[in-house]
């Protein structure tokens, strides 16, 4: 299991490596090498592992739980500065900071759904 960068910077695809192998043979090893990475997320066999949630601080101005539309209070500091302050419009939408799409993308696993799902031991 691992991130879609980990997956493009490490895994070899075997299908575009067998295809460009032949194409190679004898020359532009680096070219082969950087057509050949694992597509991750961009390939139809690409299987995602857990949930896909942002992560989410609900905010307290200090009294208790802010209302929705109100502004932002002082930012935690354990909320990291690039999360993203949402004001809320509804009491089932609390105002909070919300972790950004690509973070959350950037942080999820997944594998090459061609060879099974991988044993976690
Ligand atoms: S997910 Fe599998 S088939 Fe798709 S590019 Fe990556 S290694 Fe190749």
């Amino acid at each position: 299991m691992m991130t879609e960068a980990e997956a493009n910077e490490t895994l070899m695809c075997p299908f575009a490596f067998s295809a460009m192998a032949r194409l190679t043979l004898g020359g532009a090893k680096d070219l082969a090498l950087a057509l050949t990475r694992c597509q991750a997320s961009a390939c139809a066999a690409w299987r995602w592992h857990g949930p896909a949630e942002r992560g989410f601080v609900i905010a307290t101005d200090g009294a208790g739980y802010c209302d929705p539309g109100c502004s932002e209070p002082e930012r935690p500091s354990d909320v990291p500065p690039s999360w993203e302050w949402m004001s809320g419009r509804k009491w089932e939408d609390p105002p909070g900071w919300a972790e950004p799409s690509a973070e959350m993308k950037a942080r999820l696993r997944g594998y090459c759904g061609l060879a099974g799902k991988p044993e976690v031991p």
